[in-house]
C-alpha cells in the first residue's frame, strides 16, 4: 500500500518554532514520489480516534502553560496511544510532546504535569526560569544505520533523565541535560527529540526513516525509498554544521 496516514496531536497547542512544518516536510517527501499521506488532527474535545489506525502520531512542543492545559485530554488518550504504539505505530515526539510521555514533567514552579509514562524517563526544570538550554544543536546520530548528523534548535528548561536509549550523541549543544552528551529517546518506532526546527526541514533522513519505516510496516516488505534532490536541504546542513563545529 502506498499510502501512510498520520494523527497530529494538538497542532493549536504545541506548536513551537514551526513544529508543525514536520507535517509539511513529511506530506512533501511523500507528494514527491507518489505516496499518499493522510494528516488527521486531533486537539482537546475531539472525539477519540482509533489511534491505531495511524501508521504514525506526532505531537509538537510547547511551553509548560500549553503542556498543563492539554495534559487531562492527553491522559485520556493514554490507552489508546499506548495500544498503537506496542501494535508498531511510529511515535514522533518534539520536546513537550517528548517529555510527556515518560514519566512526569515538573515545571519551575514545582508543579508535577504527568506523562503518560510509556517510557522511564522523567524531565524536571530548574526553579530559576532563566537556566534554560538555548541555541543551535548537533547530535551524532545512528539509527539509520549509518552515522547521520541531526540539525536542530533546542530551547527548554526541562532536564531529561533516565534515557537509557537516546537518539544520538551531542556534537554541539546541550541536549537532554544543560551541557550534556546524549540527546532525546529513540526506539525502533520511538523519535523523541528536544529539536525544533522544524526538525525535520534540516534533516531528511529523520523523514525518510519514518516514512520507510510506516510503509514497510502496512506492507510486511522493506521498502527503500526512491531518493529527492535534497541539494539544498544539504547545503543549508552545510553551513550550520561549520557554525557550530567552528565553536569547538
Ligand atoms: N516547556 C518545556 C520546557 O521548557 C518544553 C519546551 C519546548 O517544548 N520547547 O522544558
Amino acid at each position: 500500500m502506498n499510502k501512510i496516514k498520520i494523527l497530529h496531536m494538538y497542532s493549536d497547542m504545541l506548536d513551537l518554532y514551526g513544529d508543525s512544518g514536520n507535517m509539511e516536510i513529511i506530506s512533501y517527501r511523500c507528494r514527491k514520489r507518489g505516496i499518499e499521506c493522510i494528516i488527521d488532527k486531533y486537539s482537546i474535545d475531539s472525539p477519540e480516534p482509533d489511534f491505531t489506525s495511524y501508521d504514525l502520531i506526532y505531537i509538537g512542543g510547547g511551553a509548560d502553560l500549553e503542556q498543563q492545559h492539554i495534559s487531562d485530554d492527553l491522559l485520556r488518550c493514554r490507552d489508546g496511544i499506548e495500544k498503537a504504539y506496542r501494535n508498531g505505530t511510529f511515535l514522533f515526539l518534539i520536546c513537550g510532546g517528548y517529555q510527556l510521555m515518560g514519566k512526569y514533567y515538573r515545571d519551575a514552579d514545582g508543579n508535577d504535569i504527568p506523562g503518560l509514562g510509556l517510557f522511564n524517563y522523567y524531565t524536571v526544570a530548574p526553579s530559576s526560569r532563566k537556566k534554560r538550554c538555548i541555541g543551535n544543536i548537533m547530535i551524532r546520530t545512528s539509527f539509520t544505520g549509518k552515522k547521520v548528523d541531526v540539525i536542530g534548535f533546542e530551547n527548554h528548561g526541562g532536564q531529561t533523565q533516565g534515557v537509557k536509549t537516546p537518539l544520538g550523541e551531542v556534537i554541539s549543544g546541550n541536549g537532554n541535560t544543560t551541557g550534556g552528551s546524549h540527546e532525546g529517546y529513540f526506539e525502533k518506532n520511538v523519535i523523541a527529540t528536544y529539536l525544533h526546527g522544524p526538525c525535520l526541514a534540516k534533516n531528511p533522513e529523520i523523514s525518510d526513516y519514518m516514512i520507510s519505516y510506516c510503509l514497510s510496516r502496512s506492507s510486511g516488505e522493506t521498502i527503500k525509498l526512491a531518493p529527492l534532490d535534497d541539494k539544498l536541504e544539504n547545503e543549508c546542513r552545510k553551513v550550520m554544521k561549520e557554525r557550530l563545529l567552528s565553536r569547538h
